[in-house]
This record gives structure tokens, C-alpha cells and sequence, in this order.
């Protein structure tokens, strides 16, 4: 049977510009179909966006540094629609890299919404179908609003990168990644941020210890956060939005935030009506090499909602090509994934929390907590946190977790001497680089805790 293409990909992100190009590059006959822009939730609405606007936001804090360093300088107002301008001039120019990236591999691109007819036959929105051997399946997902009054007076991560000017007051409801990340850097730009998590503390299922100091340094730096807490009503008062919280309270907010978790681009794409399986959100199910129950359709990325983090959809998007186009068969290693956490402080973790290898094995914790050098000279209170988990038996580290400016860029590093199964041994037999904050990470002698 003769096929149009031998690859037809549906979503233009991270993971399907990956797999269409590195495809297109052994030889195969590759088509993309993209509804919205080409990069996808991580380019265009998330981690690229965000960054910046992280960047941003910490130039006030950095001014008042300098002053405490000796400069005469003063901070001055931030402008939004300057900022805005250049953000969306950015995000432009890497979309056109983007869609570049794919006409120079050869990849011919459908700026439409495609949807699935059969196994091997896809239907794009003028009408039109297009066969091929294999189909890919990376939609990525989009935020969830929780079910309750007044729910759609809120925006979600999707629209604050567009906000016609900045608010004075904002709510952010929700305690994971985004939420959290977008807390910090509100609160950096001057307006008044209060965040509501319905939980214990924000960040469930990071390290207690680390995700306490984040929270804490949050609140410090003014970050009014509500544990226990969640929205029961809103509505439209004035310019205002009233909401009512569960604890009962009643207050007006300038703007609402929604991070309350993403959900697989799923819906009305035909899955299920041709036999591919999904889960209870709605995710496609997939087995080690991508492949869906449907043996010419795979998927990559978060419309699987295995690991949601845009390096792990470009790894699933090569090993699907090594495994359907290259004869080698390749399945994705999801263990040991370095992440960071852009809260202010940043957060890097990587391996197991205290709490998750404590109910898997023996083991002996090393932790020190301190004021950096640098901001402790510009007189601030804030302090960072250094944390090994090691096993007993094996001595083997079991996770690193690093709270403090810059443990994105350390917990990178720290990833590869964890993945290759480094002891403490190894460890401390690395000589420190002073002076540092990760020199720290070498110069643990003694465990706070064995357990
Ligand atoms: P998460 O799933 O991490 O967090 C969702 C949050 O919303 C949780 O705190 C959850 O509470 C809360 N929540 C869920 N439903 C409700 C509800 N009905 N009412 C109130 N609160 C609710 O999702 P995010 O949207 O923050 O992030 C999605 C994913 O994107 C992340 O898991 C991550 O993989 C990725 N990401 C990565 C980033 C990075 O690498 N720096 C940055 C941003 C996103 P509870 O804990 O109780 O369930």
C-alpha cells in the first residue's frame, strides 16, 4: 500500500518539530500539522515566555544590590509594554526558527488542525486527508480551570504573557510549577500577589525541606501565600473580581491566575474511535518506545502525560525516530530527570526526595542551609540550601535538591554525577571550587540525619 508520507505529525512543538526533523534528515517523507504556532506550549505560552519574564522581575531586587554594593543608582518603574514588545518580538523570531527549522529539513508543514480518521489517515480541518505509514501523536496539553462560580473571570498561564497592562493585586490559585514560578515573578514586578493552594504546603512532591525554604524565602520576599486554601466563588465587582475562599474570607483582586494543572490536547481527534487508549485525563497511552495500542500511531510529550517538561518530549521525540525509521529500538529513560523549579529562589532537583528514598531504603541525609555570600553582603536575610540523600547500603547520592539563585544552571551538573551513579564518596573526593555556594556539595562531612 503506498502512503503520502511515511510520517504525518500533528502538533508543532517541542517533541513533533523534533521527531518530523530529525526524520526528515534520514530520508523520510514528513508532513506537520500545526492549528496554532509552531514551538508549542514551552516556545510560545511557557518555558521560553516565562524566563524572561523571570529576568525581568528580578532587576528590581538586583537594583537595591547594587546600592548596598556601592552604586548610585535608583530603581526606577518598570514598563510592561516595553517588556511586552520585545516578549512578543522574541517569541516571533524563534517561531520563525522554528518553521524554518522544518521547510530547510524538507518537511512539509499544514498550519491546520488535523484529526485522526483511521489508523493510517488523517483528516485536516479544509477537509482534505492525508495518508501515512506512521503517524505521531504530539499535541502537548492546556491548562484546566477548576469547576466553580465565576471560574472563567480568571485567566490561565496562556493569557498573562498578554495582559493589556499589569495588575495591581493578583490571585494565583494553584501550589505546582506554574503557580509557584508566576507568584515570584509578579510579586518581582510590583504587584501585590497573593497565592491560594488547597494543600499543605505548595509544591507536593518535591522535597519537604527544600520546598519549606522556597516557600518561606517566597513569603519573605512578599508572596502572601495561603496554605489550606482555595477559591469557592467569584464574580465581577466594578473592575474588581470578588472572591470568596474557603476560609471564608472575602476579598477583591485586580486579576485571577488559574495554574491548577494541564490537561492532554485530546479531545474530539478521533483516538478512541480508531482504538488508541486513554487514560483517566484523557492522555494517550503509550508503551516504552511511544507506540500506542495502534501500531502505526506513537506519541511523544505531554498529550501522554508521562514527564511534562520539554527536554523529555524531544528525547521521546528522537528515540521514536531511532525506533521506527533507524531499526533501533529505543526506549526513553525516565529515571534520574534533573528539573528546575524558577521560584525566587530557584529550585534544582534531581533523584529521590528524603521522604520518598526514607520509605525505600536506609538513608543518611546532608543538608546545610546558609546566607550566600553575595546577598548576605547586600544585607539580606535570604538563605539557600544544599541537600544530599545517600543510601546507606550503596552510598550511592539518591537526590540532590538545591534552593538558591542560580540551582537551575547547578542542578544540571549535579545531574550528570547523580545519573552516573556517583557515592557521597565520589562526592567528597571532588575538590571544592571556592568560594561558591555549590562548593557546599563537596564539604559535607557529617549527615543531619540518618534514617
Ligand atoms: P501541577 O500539576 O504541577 O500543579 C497543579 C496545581 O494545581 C497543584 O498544586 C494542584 O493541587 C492544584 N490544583 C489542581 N486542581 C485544583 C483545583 N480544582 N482547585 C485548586 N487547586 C487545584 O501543574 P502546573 O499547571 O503547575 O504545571 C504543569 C506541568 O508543567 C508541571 O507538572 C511540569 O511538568 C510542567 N512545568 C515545568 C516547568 C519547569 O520545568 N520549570 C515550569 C512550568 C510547568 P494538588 O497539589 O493538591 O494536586
Amino acid at each position: 500500500m503506498s502512503f503520502d508520507y511515511d510520517l504525518f505529525v500533528i502538533g508543532g512543538g517541542s517533541g513533533g518539530v523534533r521527531a518530523a526533523r530529525v526524520a526528515a534528515a534520514e530520508g523520510v517523507k514528513v508532513a506537520l500539522a500545526e492549528e496554532d504556532r509552531y514551538g508549542g506550549t514551552c516556545v510560545i505560552r511557557g518555558c521560553v515566555p516565562k524566563k524572561l519574564m523571570v529576568f525581568a522581575s528580578e532587576y528590581a531586587g538586583m537594583v537595591e544590590d547594587a546600592q548596598a554594593y556601592g552604586w548610585d543608582i535608583q530603581p526606577g518603574a518598570f514598563d510592561w509594554d516595553a517588556f511586552k514588545g520585545k516578549l512578543h518580538a522574541e517569541l516571533d523570531r524563534l517561531e520563525g526558527i522554528y518553521r524554518n527549522l522544518l521547510k530547510n529539513s524538507g518537511v512539509e508543514s499544514f498550519d491546520q488542525r488535523a484529526k485522526m480518521v483511521d489508523a493510517h489517515t488523517v483528516e485536516l480541518s479544509d477537509g482534505t486527508q492525508k495518508t501515512a505509514k506512521h503517524i505521531l501523536l504530539a499535541m502537548g496539553g492546556r491548562p484546566v480551570w477548576p469547576d466553580l462560580p465565576g471560574a472563567e473571570l480568571g485567566i490561565s498561564s496562556n493569557e498573562i504573557f498578554h495582559l493589556e497592562k499589569l495588575p495591581e493585586s493578583i490571585l494565583i490559585v494553584g501550589g505546582g510549577y506554574i503557580a509557584s514560578e508566576f507568584a515570584g515573578i509578579m510579586n518581582g514586578l510590583g504587584v501585590k500577589t497573593t497565592q491560594f493552594y488547597r494543600g499543605a504546603q505548595i509544591l507536593r512532591g518535591f522535597d519537604d525541606e527544600a520546598r519549606g525554604l522556597v516557600a518561606e524565602e517566597m513569603q519573605q520576599r512578599g508572596v502572601d501565600i495561603h496554605c489550606g486554601t482555595n477559591v469557592l466563588e467569584m464574580r465581577k465587582e466594578g473592575d474588581k473580581i470578588w472572591v470568596k475562599a474557603t476560609n471564608g474570607e472575602e476579598r477583591l483582586f485586580d486579576q485571577v491566575m488559574f495554574a491548577t494543572g494541564r490537561a492532554p490536547n485530546t479531545d474530539n481527534m478521533g483516538l478512541a474511535e480508531i482504538g488508541v487508549q486513554l487514560g483517566r485525563k484523557g492522555e494517550v497511552i503509550v508503551d516504552d518506545y511511544g507506540q500506542t495500542g495502534v501500531p502505526s500511531v506513537f506519541a511523544v510529550g505531554d498529550v501522554t502525560d508521562r514527564v511534562n517538561l520539554t527536554p523529555v518530549a524531544i528525547r521521546e521525540g528522537m528515540a521514536f525516530v531511532e525506533t521506527v525509521f533507524k531499526g533501533n529500538p529505543t526506549p526513553v529513560d525516565h529515571e534520574l530527570i534533573p528539573t528546575a523549579i524558577f521560584t525566587q529562589p530557584e529550585m534544582g532537583t534531581v533523584g529521590l526526595s528524603e521522604e520518598e528514598a526514607a520509605e525505600q531504603e536506609p538513608i543518611e541525609v546532608y543538608a546545610t542551609s546558609f546566607k550566600p555570600m553575595q546577598q548576605a553582603f547586600a544585607g539580606r536575610a535570604e538563605r539557600v540550601l544544599m541537600k544530599l540523600i545517600v543510601s546507606k547500603a550503596t552510598r550511592k547520592v539518591l537526590g540532590c535538591h538545591i534552593v538558591a539563585p542560580g540551582a537551575g544552571e547547578m542542578i544540571q551538573l549535579a545531574g550528570i554525577a547523580v545519573k552516573m551513579g556517583a557515592t557521597k564518596e565520589d562526592f567528597d573526593r571532588t575538590v571544592a571550587v571556592h568560594p561558591t555556594m555549590s562548593e557546599e556539595l563537596v564539604t559535607m562531612k557529617a549527615p543531619v540525619r540518618s534514617l
